[in-house]
């Protein structure tokens, strides 16, 4: 299967998707970005109002948040790539809905599998519980499990599950920031393996 091709085709579903009611209020989906590549592949939550109105992943607030903390480890977005548990914005930013999830959550598998990334840190409990329960793990609160590394090593994906907090999260409670950067830590570390 060429790369940029499925790649592609996942865009151009995730443009045409009604499969829950979010694309009606969407201004634009946001299937995600990066190299083929990755160094980490980044799962957040879903769009939020900067995002949805570029169609990019993390371009507002919580955007400068992570990019402050990737340029601490020396990452660069371009090295990375970035998408959500859902491709459309839930009005008012809004938490998910668990048939949403359901019925988005194909499209970040076929992410996973296609660029079968090392490294995935999830961010927040969202993207947490889904990709901890996926691969058969017990997905406690985001307050547990943040800065743990869970390995996953089958037959589809030999990969490090890096948890943390939500980068929103990080502007709405300061106390958090320094956590965020320890988990940041873990994960230049875990790059150098
Ligand atoms: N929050 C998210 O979870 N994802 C984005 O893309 C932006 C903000
Ligand atoms: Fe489709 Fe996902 Fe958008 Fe819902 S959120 S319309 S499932 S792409």
């Amino acid at each position: 299967m060429d790369m940029e091709e499925e790649i592609s085709r996942i865009r151009k579903e995730v443009e045409n998707c009604r499969k829950c009611e979010l694309w009606k209020t969407r201004k634009n989906p946001v299937p995600g970005e990066g190299p083929l590549l990755p160094k980490v592949m980044f799962i957040g939550e879903a769009p939020g109002f900067n995002e949805d109105a570029k169609g990019r992943p993390f371009v507002g607030r919580a955007g400068e948040v992570l990019d402050n903390a990737l340029e601490a480890i020396g990452l660069e977005r371009k090295e990375i790539y970035i998408t959500n548990v859902l491709k459309c914005r839930p009005p008012g930013n809004r938490d998910p809905k668990p048939e949403e999830i359901r019925n988005c959550t194909p499209y970040l598998d076929r992410q996973i599998s296609l660029l079968r990334p090392g490294i995935i840190v999830t961010l927040g409990n969202f993207a947490t519980s889904y990709i901890l329960e996926k691969f058969g793990f017990k997905a406690d609160g985001i307050g547990k499990v943040h800065g743990k590394i869970f390995g996953v090593s089958n037959l589809l994906i030999r990969a490090k599950i890096l948890p943390m907090y939500h980068p929103a999260v990080i502007l709405r409670n300061s106390n958090l920031f320094e956590n965020f950067m320890e988990d940041f830590r873990v994960l230049k570390t875990l790059m150098q393996k």
